[in-house]
């Protein structure tokens, strides 16, 4: 088994670094926040996700170890795995600026052959930086790979994703190198990790082994950014569509499923609603849109892309003006606070984008969600009040809005709701319930590409 250091203790660096003591390799996580590090080292879980406190409890103090000294941790380690954040500049460039630290940090600490992989989501070129950064600070006779292994977990699933992915992708130009990830992936590739009877239960579907695809570093840099963006233009395309089942009053949710069950497109990524959000889709589109200008091609697609996703928010706020008129001193229930279900992430919310909107105008929120409020208050302060569950957010609202696609969210006691709601309406930013269902509850609802029926019973109403 191999001794491994994972730069970074986020979403991806503290997933893989417990995945890979799953697996049964030594690990030493190392961060930079050494508050994030002493919270490790107590037994704290600083992100919300599924299994992730049963992996860190079984290998903490074992196979795993948490430190803030990366000149140490690569000097014990032979592979060295960058998972830092590469956020976005004002320009939409990814900003590598933590990355090249980390690199020339590696560099400098360097007591023999090393394998540094690129897991953070980076451009493509990003493998000839690391190795012209690796060079300048060691000198060429230097001994090192560098090698592009990107991550394709999804926040909520993050732990079975690594475990059980639909495929591992590694960019190595040097036989040695891809050797030796070969071997940090082998319980995966050949399926001996999912006869572990302690093994992480596995998703549906599961197959029997990780198919591992071997390519350069350049391609795996392009598959990483080609595969986000592709993912957002679904998501786009089936918000473009749902734009236009309002205008002709058909339904959205009917056409992704007529659309999604072509086994060519599939039903995933088909769902209609106030766009994507996150840490990853807004900045790789925009981040990959400026490689390809800066190689020479104008990526136009990927512009329609962003510009339809900042649209599904406006026309939404365009909804809730239409149902409740003015929104000063309008008091607002909130469901749904963390860019999409089962994650405590914010970043790039649409739930937060609108519920900024919403207090610029004047409106009163109260909000709940199952795991993003901490986060939540530290951005927003007390200019927001929390709830302790859904129906509380309801009490004596003006109107309920639901913004994240919560599980706990689409099976809510509608008759309930309608009794602690000032107002019966309901404007639903993620089509979790049907306008029969809302209106059999005595409720107005409003949703995303379907009839704007009830909206207009609603006027009638009021
Ligand atoms: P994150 O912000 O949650 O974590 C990054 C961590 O790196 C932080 O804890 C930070 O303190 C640490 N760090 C920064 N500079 C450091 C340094 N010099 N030394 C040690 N630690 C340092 O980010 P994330 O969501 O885990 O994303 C990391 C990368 O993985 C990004 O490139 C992202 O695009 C990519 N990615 C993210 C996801 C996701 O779902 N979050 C999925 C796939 C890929």
């Amino acid at each position: 088994m191999e001794k491994i250091t994972v730069v970074g203790s986020g979403y991806v660096g503290l997933v893989a670094a417990a995945c890979l003591a799953e697996l049964g390799h030594s690990v030493i996580c190392v961060d930079n926040d050494l508050a994030r590090v002493e919270r490790l080292r107590r037994g704290e879980v600083p992100i919300h996700e599924q299994f992730l406190p049963e992996l860190l409890m079984r290998h903490r103090g074992n196979r795993l170890e948490f430190s803030g000294s990366l000149p140490q941790a690569v000097r014990s380690s032979s592979i060295i795995f960058i998972a830092v954040g590469t956020p976005p500049k004002e320009n939409g460039e990814a900003d590598l600026s933590y990355v090249e630290s980390v690199a020339r940090e590696i560099a400098q600490n360097l007591n023999g052959y090393k394998v540094i992989i690129e897991k953070s989501t980076v451009p493509v070129y990003t493998s000839d930086w690391i190795r012209r950064v690796m060079v300048l600070t060691r000198g060429a006779d230097c001994e090192f790979d560098v090698v592009s292994n990107p991550e394709f977990l999804r926040e909520g699933t993050a732990v079975m994703d690594f475990l059980y992915p639909d495929r591992i992708v590694v960019g190595a130009d040097s036989p040695r190198a891809a050797a030796l990830i070969g071997q940090v992936y082998e319980p995966l590739t050949s399926g001996k990790y999912y006869s572990n009877p302690d093994r992480v239960p596995e998703p549906d579907g599961a197959s029997g082994s990780a198919p591992l695809i071997l390519t350069t570093a350049k391609s795996a840099e392009l598959i990483k950014h080609a595969s986000n963006a592709f993912l957002a233009m679904k998501i786009s395309f089936i918000n473009a569509v749902a734009n236009i089942c309002e205008e002709v009053g058909a339904d959205i949710e009917q056409v992704s499923r007529g659309v999604g069950s072509d086994n060519r497109i599939g039903p995933r990524f088909l769902r209609a609603g106030i766009g994507y959000g996150g840490s990853c889709f807004p900045k790789d589109v925009s981040a990959f849109r400026a490689v390809a200008h800066e190689c020479g091609y104008e990526f136009d697609l990927l512009d329609a892309v962003m510009r339809i996703n900042e649209e599904q928010r406006t026309r939404f706020m365009k909804k809730i003006r239409t149902a409740l008129w003015t929104l000063k001193g309008k008091k607002l229930g909130v469901l749904g606070l963390a860019f999409k279900g089962r994650t405590d992430d914010i970043r790039e919310s649409p739930a937060i984008a609108l519920i900024q909107q919403l207090l610029a105008e004047g409106a009163n929120i109260r909000a709940f969600d199952p795991a993003a409020m901490e986060r939540t208050k530290e951005v927003l302060g007390d200019r927001i009040s929390f709830a302790e569950n859904s129906y509380q957010v309801a009490e004596g609202a003006d109107a309920l809005l639901i913004l994240t696609d919560w599980e706990e969210f689409a099976s809510l006691d509608l008759k309930h709701l309608q009794k602690l709601l000032k107002y019966p309406i309901v404007l639903d930013g993620r089509n979790l319930y049907t306008a029969e269902e809302m209106e059999q509850n005595g409720l107005l609802y409003v949703s995303v590409g379907r009839k704007p029926s009830a909206l207009k019973q609603f006027v009638k109403v009021v």
